[in-house]
């Protein structure tokens, strides 16, 4: 880990010293790499309390994803490859001085090497840009089949630059150990749709840069502001309908959505099953494991149940160890029954090995009550857990490991 990390800070310098003659620097350049230095420190110092929130609550196997591009791809396109370099390790140095400025380590490893991942892939543009474009550096032609060449080497330099500095920050994380499975590796991927963003503004300010008054990158600015605030509201979103333990739907989300079900069903005249899982004796497991343990296997069964059902049913977390499924469009109350036992036979195969004991465990039941939706006296969304619940109660009573239906 150690060895890649550091070869890839050899690398970036390397690339970067290699293409930094490559065009000479005069004063307009450095006039237009001041403007935008100033810009791109004003927007971070405006989105840190908002990107260190998304820094904190990034899970360490995700990707970390902002709009810094926006200044890099402006430099890139528009300003010779040295202050381009040069603007990378600007924007990283302040990012880094003004987000995490608390519990601050000794040297910024992390940064460094982030830092370096985006030069490796700068560099790639740099070199795509001045062997495709008409005028490098510079804005696409004005004619349009000229324009729309540059436009496309422009895109393809983006896309490389993303995709190197993608892959060797992936290949990071995958090295570190972190990631058990290559979708939690790609789980943040949509974040990446911000990248694209940034990239399309890049372009923009590069545009304004060579063009306009450079004033009016204050629009810029002000639309990577609002578009701060818009990224934590779906993060906060996010958060408050996944239940943590498990990864499935909070309580509060699995309710709105069988609501919403219910409501569908009830005017568009399907049906909606609803199904309450209790694991059998689970407190044994966290009495001779420890809680912790009792939470790991939590979430595999959760993982479980998941991968026994359609992907518009959705798994919640009712309780400590309750689970609530909501299917819709189960035609009758014995399909919903063979799908609950479906569940009810894949629980035992669950088996969570213990990181430092040769145990395994395994072969957890779980009870099962069923309720479908329309049916006499169930009228809204709490009828049908009461019915669900009910049997589910009557699973327990009748012995355990089994599934139960209402209208029995
Ligand atoms: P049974 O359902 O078969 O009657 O027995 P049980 O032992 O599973 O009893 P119950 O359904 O009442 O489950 C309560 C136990 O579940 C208590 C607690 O040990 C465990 N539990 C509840 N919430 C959590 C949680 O968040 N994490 C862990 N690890 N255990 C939990
Ligand atoms: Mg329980
Ligand atoms: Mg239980």
């Amino acid at each position: 880990m150690r060895l890649y990390v550091l070869l890839v800070n050899v690398v970036a310098v390397a690339a970067s010293v290699s293409t930094a003659w490559l065009v000479p620097v005069d004063r307009t350049d450095l006039v237009r790499f001041g403007v935008l230095t100033v810009c791109a420190a004003v927007a971070i110092e405006a989105t840190r309390r908002i990107e260190r929130q998304r820094e904190y609550n990034r899970a360490p196997t995700v990707a970390y994803v902002d709009t810094k591009a926006v200044w890099s791809i402006a430099a890139v396109i528009a300003l010779p490859p040295v202050l381009a370099t040069a603007m990378v390790v600007v924007t990283y140095a302040v990012a880094w001085w003004r987000i995490w400025p608390r519990e601050r380590p000794v040297l910024p490893h992390r940064w460094i090497f982030s830092a370096a991942t985006v030069l490796c892939g700068t560099q790639a543009a740099v070199v795509v840009l001045a062997l495709g474009m008409h005028h490098y550096p510079g804005i696409p032609s004005a004619g349009f089949l000229p324009g729309l060449a540059d436009l496309v080497i422009i895109v393809f330099a983006a896309a490389l630059r993303w995709a190197i500095n993608t892959a060797l920050v992936m290949a990071a994380i995958a090295l570190s150990g972190a990631p058990r499975t290559l979708s939690e590796l790609f789980s943040g991927f949509g974040d990446q749709l911000l990248e694209a963003g940034a990239i399309g503004l890049g372009l923009v300010t590069a545009a304004l840069l060579l063009l306009a008054n450079p004033l009016v990158l204050v629009g810029v600015v002000l639309a990577l502001v609002a578009l701060h605030r818009g990224l934590l509201l779906t993060q906060f979103q996010r958060d408050a309908r996944t239940d943590l333990t498990t990864g499935l739907a909070t309580k509060r989300w699995w309710r709105t959505i069988a609501e919403q079900y219910l409501d569908r069903a009830r005017t568009g005249g399907g049906t909606v099953g609803v199904l309450l899982l209790d694991l059998d004796h689970f407190k044994a497991i966290n009495d001779t494991y420890g809680h912790p343990i009792g939470d790991l296997v939590l979430r595999e069964i959760a993982i479980a149940v998941r991968g026994e059902v359609r992907e518009q049913d959705v798994c919640g977390r009712w309780g400590g160890e309750e689970f609530a499924v909501v299917l819709p469009n189960v035609p009758t109350e014995e399909h919903l029954g063979q799908l609950a036992d479906r569940i009810r036979s894949r629980v035992p195969l669950v088996s969570v090995a213990l990181p430092d004991r040769d145990t395994v465990i395994s072969d957890l039941t779980v009870s099962i009550g069923c309720a479908l939706y329309p049916a006499e006296h169930l009228t809204g969304i709490d009828d049908v857990l009461v019915a669900s619940d009910t049997a589910l109660y009557r699973a327990k009573q009748a012995g355990r490991n089994r599934v139960e239906l209402a209208t029995r």
